[in-house]
């Protein structure tokens, strides 16, 4: 068989993709139709594609590559842990140092007494992590029924079977038995499509007194923990009212239930802060952490564990039967630490809250002008727009939902600028490097690209 490489014709290589590949969130065979777009490299918030475009990655991949693509010096990181240990487990009472040194900088940089950290290779499994520790906690005090935990619609945690179960997608609890038993979903605080004529402080009360409400209803002996994003990504870049999290702090803490944040994406910086808890004033017993970790140079992710949920279990008197063989994969740990180290070295939290943030925020609040917006919304670097026929009134596209937000991707995707759609929501997550001149590129493309979008349906 021939060598496959870059250099090799574009059509050849989607023959090839769509022959042995299976791609994740994807209809494979519409797919091979089509044939997928072929990237090839990445510097900075450039990638290029097999037929040498360069795209603005608003996306920063999936909401991980926040140092921007190409950084040689976490490339030799890789290359020299490689050379010095590629692999070992850390479970047999063994560990080794990109383990240890990654846990105690994690430490460092996380809030309060978050001091303990569980590695695992993604968010979805820092999540089924989560879904054992919490039982295993409530087991380990003698409160093995209280199991249950509460999630939201509308929420993503992952796609694995507790990922899945614990995330409140309608189309992935479609297929294959999710969610598993005793995980429950209440509603999201999505003011802008499920508000009403409530103001939006109104409406985030609301919604997180529906906690309240299923914690009364299960009863509070049975429930383990309430679980949800600081701000839903996946979901459409869902910012909740104000009032949202510190009412849900207020009823975990009344009701002794743990409160897990799932900081896959507002982790490391995204929101402007270390964690998205530091920026929504929330403070929970569990983090779940990945994507930024490691600026998605190495697959690595895991659990932040406060010193009580830690030492409950540690103490148990025996094992946590749990684990990955790759925890801790010193590769991806030497990687992340590199990763964390430059977000420090290079100020790159500063650069969110005072360039990166200040100039995107009015450039991108300016689009709910366009008369294709209902709303523009942008936390740190992590943003939304509400595509709308009717501004006024919030409303959403009738027959065509989501078919318009798909549109304007793929008039994104032919301009050269990643922004993803959910339903007819543009989200959009740049590497948190992005400079002013970056950006000045990125609004002229979504500019364009919102143009021809509603030119086609007028
Ligand atoms: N949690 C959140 C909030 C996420 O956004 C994601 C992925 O997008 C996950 C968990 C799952 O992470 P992974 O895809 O690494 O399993």
């Amino acid at each position: 068989m021939t060598k496959i490489t870059n250099h090799m014709p574009t059509k050849e290589l989607q023959a090839l993709d769509a022959a042995h590949h299976m791609h994740p969130f994807t209809e494979d065979a519409a797919l091979a139709k089509k044939g997928a777009r072929i990237i090839t490299r990445g510097k900075g918030v450039y990638l290029t594609d097999s037929e040498g475009n360069e795209i603005l990655d608003g996306m920063a991949g999936l909401w991980c590559v926040n140092l921007g693509y190409g950084r040689k010096d976490i490339a030799e990181v890789a290359a020299r842990q490689m050379e010095e240990l590629c692999y070992y487990n850390t479970f047999f009472q063994t560990s080794h140092v990109p383990a240890i040194a990654l846990a105690a900088k994690i430490a460092e940089l996380a809030p309060g007494d978050l001091n303990h950290v569980f590695y695992a290779g993604s968010g979805s499994e820092a999540n089924d992590t989560n879904i054992r520790l919490v039982r295993r906690y409530w087991d380990v005090k003698g409160k093995p029924e209280k199991n249950i935990i509460i999630a939201r619609k509308n929420g993503y945690h992952g796609s694995t079977m507790g990922g899945g179960s614990l995330g409140g997608m309608a189309g992935i609890h479609a297929q294959g038995g999710l969610p598993i038993p005793n995980i429950v979903h209440i509603g999201q605080p999505h003011w802008y499509a499920e508000g009403g004529d409530m103001t939006p402080e109104e409406f985030g009360l609301v919604r997180a007194r529906e906690l309240e409400d299923k914690i009364n209803e299960l009863g509070a002996d049975r429930v383990a923990a309430f679980i949800g994003e600081p701000v839903q990504g996946a979901g459409g870049v869902i910012i909740p009212p104000s009032t949202y999290w510190p009412e849900i702090q207020r009823i975990c803490d009344k009701y002794g239930i743990l409160l897990i944040a799932d900081e896959v994406i507002t982790g490391f910086g995204r929101t402007g802060n270390w964690f998205g808890s530091e920026t929504m004033g929330i403070k929970p017993h569990i983090m779940t952490i990945a994507k930024g970790l490691s600026s998605g140079y190495a697959p690595i992710g895991g659990s932040i564990i406060c010193d009580e949920v830690y030492h409950t279990v540690a103490n148990s008197g025996d094992d946590f039967n749990h684990g990955y063989t790759y925890c801790g994969h010193p590769v991806a740990a030497a990687v992340a630490l590199r990763n964390l180290e430059i977000l420090e070295e290079e100020n790159i939290l500063d650069h969110v809250r005072n360039v990166a943030h200040p100039y995107l925020a009015e450039r991108w609040n300016a689009l709910a002008d366009h008369p294709l917006v209902g709303e523009a919304r942008l936390i740190g670097l992590m943003g939304s727009i509400a595509l709308t026929p009717d501004k006024a009134n919030r409303a959403a596209f009738a027959s065509e939902a989501g078919t318009v937000g798909y549109r304007c991707r793929e008039r994104c995707f032919a301009n050269n600028l990643v922004m993803r759609h959910v339903g007819d929501r543009m989200i959009i997550s740049p590497p948190l490097v992005i400079t002013p001149a970056e950006i000045d590129v990125f609004i002229a493309r979504a500019t364009k690209s919102l143009d021809e979008t509603y030119a086609g349906i007028k």
